[in-house]
């Protein structure tokens, strides 16, 4: 859409000189932490290992962040690659980092500032693409890591997007829906002038939903005019699309589906464990229960989880959440923390909640023969090591939950064109999408001798990069 005359001027990566373009990059690099030259040492529990990737010798002081993991992770692949360190720097450095205060006037009078943040990390294949987060521990070292992960996801999937992410550091179970709704409609005021549905399109991420959607759009649109294609994960009425909202989960269901065809598993007599019953894990659960006819035998949210090794059936777990606002205290069912269940004996582990839950600490008690990585960001690259020496298959978060971004992308067209796809149309092209992109996915580690995640990164880098290099640095 285009911009009314007389707004704010936005830096744009590609249409500046290029002597310019090189002072911005210089101006926005992320901090250098000091290195350390030593191995970090192992858990002295795991097995030397085995798998042919080679992890880089040097790592960041301090505690591992989220974005270290994903540094890490494309450090790896760039060097597969052969990148030299100049591209390296270029391609991960984020584009775009906004951050803004956010005052509102709560229910009781009183006034209350919050930070929100948006990160466009890269949009060399598209306009940046990304959710919007609202949680507590919302920090711009977490942003910048999920709007890397959102460039990788979507050269994963090749759809014509880049990454973004956004967020604002909140409890919003203690907001009333006015409050909330005042919160997004100045949240999208202040990152309005970037924005947009060729700059970047927003949409749900954890503890934000279609009503979110809703109010974004809205907001963008009094000043620019009806915009649906602003934000994606709209409800149907407002120009979403069908098949949006079970669009991860969905995503997820394949890429099990893929691994037990690939592993040679009978998903009739597999037993999975969901971290997380929110839109991803509630939807993951019902997809493997109905058309998979796979045992769900264990679920958690916040407040605790439920443990049945006979299987949990998805009607009487959303009966329990109707009536008490949680999947803890099913009946019939064995209470568990969320560690106990990440450690449950099980086919396969689905973490679907929040980044970090598999680490260092945990990954050696892990059972599951496999993991699909619902949630963005779920396990170190400690745990990776470990996974990789017990011959545990990971399926990557880049791969496994980019059903939701696909779907938003044909949310995103159908808006542009003012045409709508039915669901058997959308739950088709998702199949396709995310077929061909596992099978990609698999060929790349298969050639390159690495993990899923590092061939998912292979991939994802490789095109990019050959995106960037056509566009002109
Ligand atoms: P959601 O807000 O709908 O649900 C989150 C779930 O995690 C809830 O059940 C919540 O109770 C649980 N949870 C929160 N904190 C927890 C904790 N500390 N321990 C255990 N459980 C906890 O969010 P969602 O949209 O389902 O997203 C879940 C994950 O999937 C996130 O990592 C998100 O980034 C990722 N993801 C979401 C989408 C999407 O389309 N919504 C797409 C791709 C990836």
């Amino acid at each position: 859409m285009a911009r009314k005359k007389g707004k704010k001027k936005i830096v744009r990566k590609h249409k500046k000189p290029a002597a310019v373009r090189k002072k911005v990059k210089v101006l926005k690099k992320r901090p250098v932490k000091k290195k350390v030259t030593a191995k970090k040492s192992r858990p002295a529990a795991a097995p030397p290992r085995k798998v042919p990737d080679v992890r880089p010798v040097v790592r960041v002081a301090g505690p591992v962040t989220s974005y270290d993991v994903v540094l890490h992770n494309f450090d790896i692949a760039a060097s597969k690659l052969q990148f030299s360190e100049e591209v390296k720097q270029l391609i991960k450095t984020p584009d775009r980092e906004l951050r803004v205060e956010l005052p509102i006037i709560m229910d009781n009078g009183k006034l209350n500032t919050l930070i929100g943040y948006r990160v466009q990390h890269n949009n060399a294949r598209g306009p940046n693409k990304g959710g919007i987060r609202y949680h507590p521990d919302v920090n711009l070292d977490e942003v910048r890591a999920l709007a890397s992960l959102m460039t990788w996801k979507t050269a994963v999937v090749d759809i014509p997007f880049g990454g973004a992410k956004g967020g604002i550091a909140v409890d919003p179970a203690k907001f009333s829906a006015g409050e909330l709704e005042r919160l997004t409609r100045v949240f999208t005021q202040k990152i309005d002038c970037i924005i947009g549905p060729s700059e970047d399109i927003p949409a749900p991420d954890v503890n934000t939903n279609a009503q979110v959607m809703s109010w974004m759009m809205d907001q963008y649109s009094r000043r620019h005019g009806h915009t649906p294609a602003v934000v994606t994960g709209k409800p149907i009425e407002l120009g979403g699309s069908a098949g949006r909202e079970e669009a991860t989960g969905r995503g997820v269901c394949i890429a099990l589906r893929e691994t037990a065809k690939a592993h040679k598993l009978d998903l009739k007599r597999t037993s999975v464990a969901i971290q997380g019953f929110g839109n991803v894990g509630a939807h993951t659960a019902r997809i493997l229960e109905e058309e998979l006819g796979a045992k769900v035998v264990a679920l958690s949210d916040i407040k605790g989880g439920a443990y049945n090794p006979r299987g949990i059936r998805f009607r009487d777990v959303m009966q329990n959440v109707s009536e008490t606002g949680s999947v803890a205290g099913l009946k019939g069912a064995a209470k568990i923390t969320n560690n106990e269940l990440l450690e449950l004996k099980c086919d396969v582990l689905i973490p679907a909640a929040l980044g970090g839950q598999l680490h260092g600490g945990n990954a050696d008690r892990v059972q599951a023969k496999f993991i699909v990585e619902a949630a963005n960001g779920p396990t170190t690259f400690e745990a990776d090591d470990i996974f990789a020496a017990k011959k545990i298959p990971v399926v990557p978060d880049i791969l496994a939950n980019a059903g939701g971004v696909t779907v938003s992308y044909f949310e995103w067209a159908q808006n542009l064109q003012q045409f709508r796809w039915d669901y058997p149309r959308v739950v088709a092209e998702l199949e396709k999408v995310m077929t061909k992109s596992y099978t990609e996915v698999l060929k790349a580690a298969e050639r390159y001798s690495v993990t899923m995640r590092i061939g998912a990164y292979i991939l994802a880098l490789d095109r990019v990069a050959k995106a960037t290099k056509l566009r002109g640095i």
